[in-house]
């Protein structure tokens, strides 16, 4: 951080960027000097606990018209979210409820609403370890982004997969997260669940975050199904395994017991110092045993 003459930390150089192409233009001419700020909630939790130094310029893109709001295709269900959406926003959003509720569950999940109002979902998703996420992943998410020169689109899970290990990403602006409502088969239930486990009830660290999606045909098998988890540092992913293994598979007793085995086998989270590995395994089989048994009743 820079400091003055008499030793006081100096607050950055704040830029107010009016497009992303302003936006996009100043990183590219500030670079490692330049982070985007947008709610800024994450970025002053790692500054003032000296996981970040604070930079010398922040790029403000709190004001840029192209990033706010969600636009629908009712045609397609697909769902394009401006990255300054704030969770607020989402939460409270009649059409997120309605297409995407896992979402506004999740975003009900999220801290309190004074950082709400603030937080936003590019922020979030960014965080790699946002709780939105694994809410996210059930909706084959694609993150768009602007790299200086042009646009490009990333499914989110690739992008989850590699960010830590390639952090390029950094430099590019995040533009919006575009989701899309899985279709209903005919003659089919869908039941979704959204479930953040912490150390207490409210306003807490995830240690396990789980999101499904599933839905039920009138013989009571299992169709696409879609199961999601994160908490704590664990990037989020989809179990993949297990989905493919419970793909038309009976509801029942049986199928059950065993796919709380295999999540138990498949999950790896990462554990800490207060709630381990094996805690955060069971959790999580938990969770989703639990649902599946309200959907086959
Ligand atoms: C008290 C408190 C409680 C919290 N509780 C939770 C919780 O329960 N669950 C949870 O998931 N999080 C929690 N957080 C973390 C944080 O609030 C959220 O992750 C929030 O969504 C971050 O969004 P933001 O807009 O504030 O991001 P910022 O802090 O502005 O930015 C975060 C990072 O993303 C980058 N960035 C942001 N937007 C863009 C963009 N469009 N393009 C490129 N880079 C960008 C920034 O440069 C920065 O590196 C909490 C934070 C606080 C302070």
């Amino acid at each position: 951080m820079a400091a003055n003459a008499q030793g006081v930390a100096e607050a950055p150089f704040v830029w107010h960027p009016a497009t992303t192409a302003e936006a996009v233009q100043l990183k590219a001419s500030l670079g490692a000097e330049g982070v985007f700020a947008a709610g800024g909630t994450l970025l002053r939790t790692q500054w003032e606990s000296g996981l970040a130094a604070m930079p010398n310029h922040l790029i403000n893109i709190g004001a840029i018209v192209e990033l706010q709001g969600l636009q629908l295709d009712v045609g397609s269900g697909r769902g394009s979210f401006g990255a300054m959406m704030t969770l607020s926003d989402i939460r409270t959003s009649p059409i997120v409820n309605t297409r995407f509720p896992l979402l506004t569950e999740a975003a009900r999940s999220i801290a309190a609403p004074s950082i709400r109002n603030l937080a936003t979902i590019g922020g979030n998703v960014l965080s790699m370890v946002g709780d939105s996420l694994p809410a996210l992943l059930i909706y084959d998410p694609v993150l768009h982004w602007h790299d200086g020169s042009s646009g490009l689109e990333e499914p989110l899970s690739e992008w989850l997969s590699t960010a830590a290990a390639h952090p390029a990403w950094k430099e590019r602006l995040l533009l919006s997260v575009s989701l899309t409502e899985p279709a209903l088969d005919s003659n089919t239930k869908r039941f979704v669940a959204y479930h953040k486990v912490g150390r207490r009830d409210a306003f807490t660290p995830s240690v396990v975050t789980a999101a499904f999606s599933i839905q039920l045909d009138p013989d009571n098998r299992l169709r696409d199904v879609r199961l999601a988890f994160g908490g704590g540092q664990t990037i989020p992913h989809r179990l993949e395994t297990v989905e493919q293994f419970l793909i038309g598979k009976p509801a029942d007793k049986k199928i059950i017991t065993e796919v709380y085995s295999m999540i138990v086998e498949h999950y790896e989270p990462k554990g800490d110092a207060f709630v381990p590995v094996s805690y955060r395994k069971k959790a999580a089989a938990n969770l989703i045993a639990s649902e599946l048994w309200k959907a086959a009743r």
